[in-house]
């Protein structure tokens, strides 16, 4: 032996990912209290070093594309690890699929929510099946009969996976397909057709360039109907019990999400049942983009804080200099200065999720739109961070930080990309004045606890007052909405020291361009403890 090993920071595990005050105080604000037990369990299954071998077998052994079987016949079948079965199975038996729907307690949403906050931390990837077939149920309502037939079985705590006839089984998986490859935010450019077959039903012929989620039973797929752009209802698996027509040419090579299968499928005599009105495709599957679009906020604020629980963790552990990392005053400040982000994101994720129980369709249209675009956006540069505080292991695989960079960007491109996101919150403040309303309304509750939150609401006003080329500033605009919304909840909710470094830096602007740039006068030490109390 050369040396012994030591200063190495030990794994963290056996820890409950529950254990999150920024997210306990968020559940018992938005009437989910009663739902800590349940997280409290999957949070310390999560911290299990079982779990986390689940996530990275999931990873390590990608799904892998089946399209004939031995005597040449098409399956168009996708394979995953055990450890992907594992890891789906614990979603929807906690009710992270469709079960809120089926849900009568008051904050089954944000219940949910902060299940998948907790959940995907451990591994991201297949929160899209788990987050599609949630966002299904909505927009699947626009066909009743539909909606009544598969409903019960998509608000199912069973994971029963493989592909057989949908009404045979315990519980289905729902995805979408809408991106084709001359347009995926443009979807009026789609040129999947939908043909009448003169029994109620339609017939698709096309293709779509991403769909995410292929070994799912149902798909909600746009296509050019008789009356212009309509939803479809595509099984995977016909009543009868034979194959619907479902083609998948490729699986995506993809920078991250690997555990995820993405493919581009292919339709030729595929069944579709309408979904809504014909001509009314977008109209009726943004109702399923908006539930994603919220578990968009929901999966950044969770990458983010994942990664803030590594290098936090990793930085009480490590000595550099004759003291632990995290009483480095430079390092501190760029702790809190995570942090502060992360309480920002997930204060938002579980707000907007309490305003899905709540019924707040107007502020949930606005703030939904704002908050995926920020939030989101900001998942990469807190990963990025997150990394280097833990050195060159950071850098390294093993460490899982490589893992939780390359899924970051994810967030921000699909369910619309940031600029059509930040084109959709400027959409609602225009056309939807009384998302505005509500939005406004809901700052105003913090009105008049913080002088830098009341000033730049107002210059967010004036701003928004403006009307020229409010397409070119719509970044500047929505950011600084998304900002003053997470402000407001901050100054109301969070301790002082993390409210008043969100406003001076945030709000005032007392900040650099790289984190870690606070202003003298904040309270660093008390906002890591805060982040960091339960390891
Ligand atoms: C891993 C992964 C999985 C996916 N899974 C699915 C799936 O399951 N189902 C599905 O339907 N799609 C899926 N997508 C596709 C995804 O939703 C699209 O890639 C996304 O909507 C952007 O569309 P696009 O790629 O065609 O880019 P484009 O629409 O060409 O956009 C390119 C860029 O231009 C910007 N832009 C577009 N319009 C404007 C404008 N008017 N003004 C200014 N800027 C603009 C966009 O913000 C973007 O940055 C997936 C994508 C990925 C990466």
């Amino acid at each position: 032996m050369t040396h012994e090993v030591f200063n190495q920071a030990p794994p963290l595990v056996d820890y409950d990912i529950t254990e999150d005050s920024a997210l306990l105080e968020g559940i018992t604000r938005e009437g989910a209290a009663w739902a800590a037990g349940d997280l409290h369990r999957l949070g310390k299954l999560g911290g299990t070093a079982e779990a986390q071998r689940w996530a990275d077998e999931a990873n390590r052994y990608e799904p892998r594309l089946v399209t004939h079987d031995q005597y040449g016949h098409r399956v168009d079948e996708v394979e995953f690890h055990p450890s992907w079965h594992r890891l789906m199975d614990v979603a929807v038996g906690a009710g992270l699929a469709g079960a809120p729907w089926a849900d009568d307690r008051s904050g089954a949403h944000v219940a949910r929510a902060a299940g998948l906050f907790v959940w995907s931390q451990v591994e991201a990837g297949h929160s899209c099946p788990i987050s599609m077939t949630y966002a299904v149920v909505p927009a699947l309502r626009a066909a009743p009969a539909l909606a009544e037939a598969y409903e019960p079985l998509l608000t199912s705590r069973v994971y029963d996976p493989g592909l057989r006839t949908p009404l045979a089984k315990r519980g289905l998986l729902a995805a979408m397909g809408m991106t084709e490859k001359q347009g995926g935010s443009d979807v009026r450019a789609n040129t999947t057709a939908a043909t009448p077959a003169g029994d109620g039903t339609y017939r698709l012929r096309g293709h779509k360039w991403f769909t995410s989620a292929p070994m799912s039973d149902l798909f909600l797929v746009l296509a050019q109907g008789p009356a212009g752009l309509s939803c479809y209802l595509v099984p995977r698996v016909l009543p009868d019990g034979t194959r619907n027509v479902f083609r998948i040419q490729r699986l995506k090579d993809k920078l991250g999400n690997r555990s995820n299968a993405s493919s581009e499928p292919e339709f030729d005599g595929t069944v579709g049942w309408l979904v809504g009105d014909e001509g009314e495709g977008v109209r009726t599957i943004i109702e399923m983009v908006a539930m994603t679009r919220l578990d968009c906020v929901v999966g950044s604020a969770a990458g983010m804080r994942a990664a803030l629980s590594q290098a936090i963790h990793h930085a009480r552990h490590r000595h550099a200099f004759g003291g632990p990392l995290a009483d480095k005053p430079a390092m501190r400040a760029v702790l809190a200065d995570l942090a502060v982000e992360s309480e920002a994101a997930t204060a938002l994720a579980m707000r907007l999720a309490g305003a899905v129980d709540r019924g707040e369709e107007a502020f949930r249209r606005l703030a939904v739109a704002a908050g995926k675009y920020w939030v989101c956006k900001r998942q990469p540069a807190v990963v990025g961070e997150a990394l280097e505080c833990l050195g060159g292991n950071g850098y390294v695989e093993d460490s899982g930080l490589p893992r939780l960079y390359r899924d970051a960007p994810l967030n921000s491109i699909w369910e619309g990309s940031g600029n059509v996101q930040a084109l959709d919150a400027l959409r609602a403040v225009r056309r939807e004045p009384d998302s505005l309303d509500a939005f406004r309304a809901e700052v105003a509750r913090a009105a008049g606890a913080d002088r830098r939150l009341d000033d730049a609401a107002a210059d967010l006003d004036r701003n928004l007052a403006e009307r020229n080329d409010p397409e070119a500033r719509a970044r500047w605009l929505v950011e600084r909405m998304a900002l003053v919304l997470q402000g407001s909840l901050l100054v109301r909710y969070a301790p002082a020291p993390v409210a008043d470094a969100f406003c001076a830096t945030r709000l005032a602007g007392h900040w650099g361009h790289a984190f870690g740039t606070l202003p003298r006068g904040l309270d660093s030490e008390a906002i890591v403890i805060r982040a960091a109390t339960r390891f």
